[in-house]
């Protein structure tokens, strides 16, 4: 029979690979999130690139109506041209078609530019789409692995615990509850060694009456600073 401090430490060997894989199991979702920023960085450029090329659509829509409306004038005053009876009402129609013409082609050469713009908009949008499809399968694989590995984490946490059931079967009742008390404050060691005379847990001196205490196997000793029981194993 193993004694009491023998029986506590395996069982804390095992508390501690639980809070170890209880922290990478609570790391998963931000290494997930990591992986996946790239894509969602992609994601953002294609997304502004398409409003943009909406905003642009839509001046240019805005441009081709006006053109439209003015040529739809020029049309009227033609004919009406067609019906004047002498060359003073003549010129003043010539005089507003021509000013519509100027101003026609002002906003074609605008609208060229608008174009121009559309079509470079449209590069960067095939860009990052290609980028993004180009990343995808990488990190596709990259969280399969993380899923793989969360699956086996899960897998190893269940075994431990089981297996820290079954360890704390066999020890006495307020031996455990002891320990349990002080595993749960201290959320690393609850049992320490007192070597050199020194609290494993805290490194503070102990009395001569601590160490020499904490080297009997089938008692426990108390650091008086940080609370973690003592042991000094032959
Ligand atoms: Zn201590």
């Amino acid at each position: 029979m193993a004694s009491i401090i023998e029986q506590l430490l395996v069982l804390q060997d095992r508390d501690r690979k639980l809070m170890r894989l209880q922290r990478e199991i609570d790391d998963l979702p931000e290494r997930q999130a990591m992986i996946e920023a790239p894509l969602e960085a992609y994601q953002q450029a294609i997304d502004r690139a398409e409003e943009d090329i909406r905003n642009k659509k839509k001046e240019q829509n805005d441009l081709e109506a006006q053109i439209e409306q003015r040529r739809e004038r020029i049309k009227k005053f033609r004919q009406q041209q067609m019906e004047v009876k002498n060359n003073d009402d003549y010129r003043t129609f010539e005089t507003q078609i021509k000013k519509l013409e100027t101003e026609i082609t002002s906003l074609e050469d605008k609208e060229l530019e608008l174009m121009e713009a559309l079509e470079g908009l449209e590069t960067v949008r095939a860009e990052k789409q290609a980028a993004w499809a180009n990343e995808k399968e990488g990190i596709d694989a990259d969280l399969a692995d993380v899923r793989q590995r969360a699956a086996n984490i899960e897998q190893e946490y269940e075994a431990v615990k089981a297996d820290r059931a079954k360890l704390a079967e066999g020890i006495d009742p307020d031996w455990l509850a002891r320990y349990d008390r002080v595993f749960q404050h201290h959320r690393d060691y609850a049992l320490v060694s007192a070597e050199n005379n020194t609290c494993g847990g805290c490194h503070m001196k102990l009395p001569p009456q601590a160490a020499h205490d904490a080297r009997k196997l089938d008692s426990m000793t108390t650091c008086m600073y940080c609370g973690r029981l003592l042991y000094s194993l032959p």
